[in-house]
């Protein structure tokens, strides 16, 4: 029986191909390997029947060496220590990609919230933050949005926080509501991020967005904003899928109803949208399907060992964290595939987060032109750098990003030295 999928391993396979390929000794990087810290905390809730239920949440510091731990908060039933450890890391990597000046951190809750009602929803938002209140703060650790979290849940810990402390704290989490300090551009930023990298892959394969037909699995805020900003620009979106199933229509789907469709209410998924030539099949049908470019955009593992080789796309922009595993790496490489890594492709959330921090810090804000222009600018600069890295080494934008990332994260450990 194949091995059970542990994204820490996954982290850690790739960390030291990266690391050996720039010909580090273990040294060099030891310290990437382990987060420094990890905090596991029970939540007793109040539910709304009057019953206590008690989950389980998680925030992991990876890295801060080159600034504050920054990262996600996810809920989902499947969350647990090792997956968020390997998140954890996976932000140490992007922010260093993205060369903005943060570590890595991620939190979870193990719960699955479309059971839980809005209070209820509350109630476990603020308890979790007051749990891992000692690790977070402006400049010590600051989350936000990830897997079916959002502005409204921000804007409870933002609230929760600022409790604690007495005054208004706005830069303790990104991705807030804009009334209270979020930032114009954040809630479309990871979206727009993968839309930024698709353009630049596409000028490198000498293709045209009118000429490549796009898969999104995931529709939530990064495959929804992405498959609708790139309809928009002109891609061909041809299959989609979510949590119900998929939608293979190759006239073309219109992305503007399916997104309003969606956006309609909660609970709304793409099984139930109303299309005159549509069909509707599995996600691994969307995976399998006939297109250019392939946005995994939901959960870890979707490209794994059994369906690596259905792939027909040439091209895959990794929208979610951690979407391909290692074994399924390696069948696209020798397929020819190009894939744009997790921590190059949907860095533009974290990046618009680190521009609302500054905007907190600076008490300013900035005009949306003005924030997606420095998103672009920040994208198109990363995406040369990995792409340069994976040339001038021969190998994948994986290894490439890796590399770039890993250089920065063991440059500054170089210099800060080790504590005593
Ligand atoms: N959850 C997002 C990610 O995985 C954004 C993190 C952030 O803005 O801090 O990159």
């Amino acid at each position: 029986m194949a091995k059970a999928y542990n994204p820490y391993e996954n982290m850690l396979s790739v960390l030291e191909s990266a690391a050996n390929m720039l010909g580090l000794a273990e040294e060099d990087y030891v310290t990437l390997k382990y987060p420094e810290r990890e905090l596991k905390v029970s939540l007793p809730i109040r539910m709304d029947d009057g019953s206590v239920k008690v989950f389980e949440g998680y925030r992991v510091q990876h890295s801060s060496l080159r600034g504050p731990c920054k990262g996600g908060v996810r809920f989902h039933q499947n969350s647990d220590m090792d997956e968020v450890k390997a998140l954890a890391a996976w932000m140490s990597f992007k922010c260093a990609v993205a060369n903005i000046p943060y570590g890595g951190g991620k939190g979870g809750i193990k719960v699955d919230p479309s059971t839980l009602s809005k209070n209820e929803l509350e109630r476990l938002t603020r308890r979790f933050t007051a749990m891992i209140l000692p690790l977070i703060g402006p400049e010590k650790d600051i989350p936000a949005p990830d897997v079916n979290t959002n502005a409204e849940i921000m804007g409870w810990m933002m609230d929760t926080y600022s409790m604690f402390q007495g005054y208004p704290v706005s830069g303790v989490v990104t991705g807030k509501p804009i009334e209270i300090g979020g930032s114009l551009g954040r809630g479309e930023a990871t979206g727009r991020g993968v839309m930024f990298i698709a353009d630049e892959i596409l000028k490198k394969k000498g293709m045209k967005p009118q000429d490549c037909r796009v898969a999104v699995l995931g529709m939530g805020n990064v495959g929804g904003v992405a498959a609708r900003l790139m309809h928009k620009a002109g891609y061909k979106i041809v299959a989609v899928g979510d949590v119900s199933g998929g939608l293979i229509d190759y006239n073309g789907i219109d992305m503007d109803a399916l997104s309003a469709y969606l956006a309609e209410k909660r609970g709304n998924v793409v099984k139930d949208f109303k299309t005159a030539t549509g069909k509707f099949v599995t996600n691994e049908d969307v995976i399998a399907c006939d297109c250019d470019l392939l946005v995994p955009a939901a959960l870890e593992n979707q490209i794994n060992a059994s369906n690596a080789a259905n792939v027909k796309a040439s091209i895959i922009v990794e929208g979610a964290n951690g979407p391909t595993t290692v074994e399924a790496d390696a069948i696209l490489d020798a397929a020819g595939k190009t894939i744009v890594p997790d921590i190059l492709a949907n860095a533009g959330g974290v990046v618009v987060s680190y521009f609302e921090w500054v905007q907190n810090i600076q008490s300013i804000s900035w005009t949306e032109a003005d924030v997606n222009e420095a998103l672009r600018k920040k994208m198109v600069l990363a995406f040369d750098e990995v792409w340069t890295k994976a040339q001038e080494y021969k190998t994948s934008m994986r290894m490439g990003a890796y590399m770039t990332a890993i250089g920065r994260l063991v440059a500054a450990k170089k210099i800060r030295g080790i504590f005593p």
